[in-house]
């Protein structure tokens, strides 16, 4: 496969932007060789400047749910252009998005607006401190929450593929007011909630964790979580940036039936355009400014395409039994890869919800149920799998630590072709 022109684009991109890349993820650091310059995204498909096509599994990292350039996506953004890019003053598009997270995500009454993920997250957490009144913050090791600086605490995926602990220029002022905590251990959490359960303004969590790759919730982990918040007067704070509009209309909330104060949204919600948003019960919401004393803004806050692009893939998920065929196509390529795993031997564990899995490679037998049996997954073989899927025209995430991403655009013969790929690789 020839990547010349890619080649010599990162060799300029290097010289004007720091690693070449505008977010680490984009980076091939770990895995070796030159990220591909993409010139165009169609359906399932990348193109990139050497005109080589790849069956995409990465879809920008989760927001292309209806895969790249959907020709109604497309429209919805190119008629909210003709009308103005940005006003910076309400529109009664904003309103109509706001509805639809309210009307989807169960315990969202009331939401705001953001540019991203990280924004989101951020919101939350300052929501969370000013509500309680406390300043601590409580993560799970592997998960990530965007890059404000009291999230940088062991964080997965970005951090975890560039071996970075936690980010350099945060001081530590900053990080002491984080606890990060092993996922899935419920003593854990006891423990710390015995002692310093009184200073917990939130437990922030990705419901199902993506950013150590996917992992899933033991048991009734989720409502262990409401319970200590409930009886410790913190608030629970759900990341669905990755999982809401998702694993179901209602995110993972809606699937385990178990309800936080605070749900971060991003990705999907914005269509393949920059939008986050933030919500949660209504008297929480209600201490944001103007109504209340906690102060967020943003000049582009609920920026009209964006939110055209949003409004359009909400819309295209709730036709044709989206979620269904999601959930199928994942569970397709899910057994189909760890049918081919079993069938050579090859150790390791597939985990899967709905559209999101990743392929653990271990070297011992052992179930992956947080970041440091992640961790303990074996990245010379991801490697050589993820560059022998490369040459065969399948674009993964270039890190063991991340979620594919399948769209309603891929085909199940795409994923017969992926699981060509994969018996061929091995
Ligand atoms: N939360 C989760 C679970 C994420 O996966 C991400 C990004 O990957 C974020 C927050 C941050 O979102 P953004 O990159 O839009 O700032």
């Amino acid at each position: 496969m020839k990547s010349e022109k890619s080649e010599a684009a990162f060799a300029r991109a290097e010289k004007v932007i720091p690693g070449g890349v505008n977010s680490p993820v984009r980076a091939f650091g770990s895995v070796g060789g030159t990220p591909r310059f993409i010139e165009r995204g169609e359906g399932a498909y990348l193109f990139d400047v050497d005109g080589n096509k790849y069956l995409d599994y990465v879809c920008s990292w989760g927001p292309l749910i209806a895969g790249h350039a959907h020709p109604e996506v497309v429209d919805a953004v190119a008629q909210a252009a003709q009308g103005g890019t940005s006003f910076g003053a309400a529109t009664e598009q904003e309103i109509r998005l706001a509805e639809e997270l309210v009307d989807r995500i169960p315990s969202v009454e009331k939401a705001r607006l953001v540019n991203s993920g990280t924004e989101a997250c951020m919101t939350a957490v300052r929501l969370a401190r000013a509500f309680t009144g406390r300043p601590l913050v409580v993560k799970f090791d592997g998960c990530y929450h965007g890059h404000a600086d009291h999230f940088q605490v062991r964080a997965g995926s970005g951090l975890a593929t560039a071996s970075i602990p936690s980010g350099a220029g945060i001081p530590e002022a900053v990080t002491e007011s984080t606890v990060s905590l092993p996922f899935n251990d419920k003593a854990a959490l006891a423990s710390f909630f015995d002692k310093r359960g009184g200073e917990v303004a939130c437990i922030i969590v990705e419901p199902v964790p993506a950013n150590m790759g996917v992992i899933l919730p033991r048991g009734d982990f989720l409502q262990q979580l409401r319970t200590f918040c409930d009886d410790n007067d913190a608030l629970l704070v759900f990341d669905e940036v990755i999982t809401g509009f998702r694993v179901a209309r209602g995110g993972v909330q809606e699937l385990a039936g178990v309800m936080p104060d605070l749900t971060c949204m991003g990705k999907v919600v914005g269509g393949g355009l920059p939008l986050g948003a933030v919500g949660g019960r209504a008297e929480i919401m209600d201490r944001l400014a103007p109504l209340g004393d906690v102060y967020q803004a943003g000049t582009l806050s609920g920026n009209p395409l964006a939110v055209a692009a949003g409004l359009k893939t909400l819309e295209i998920l709730d036709r044709d039994d989206a979620y269904r065929k999601l959930d199928s196509l994942g569970l397709y390529l899910a057994k189909g890869l760890a049918q081919t795993m079993g069938g050579k031997g090859i150790l390791g564990t597939v985990s899967r919800i709905g559209s999101l899995l990743t392929v653990f490679f271990m070297q011992e037998s052992k179930q992956v149920i947080d970041f440091e049996t992640a961790a303990r997954s074996d990245k010379k073989t991801f490697t050589m799998f993820f560059q022998g899927m490369l040459e065969r025209g399948i674009y993964l995430p270039p890190s063991p630590f991340e979620a594919w991403f399948v769209s309603l655009a891929h085909t199940e013969e795409d994923l017969d072709q992926t699981l060509e790929a994969f018996a061929r690789v091995f």
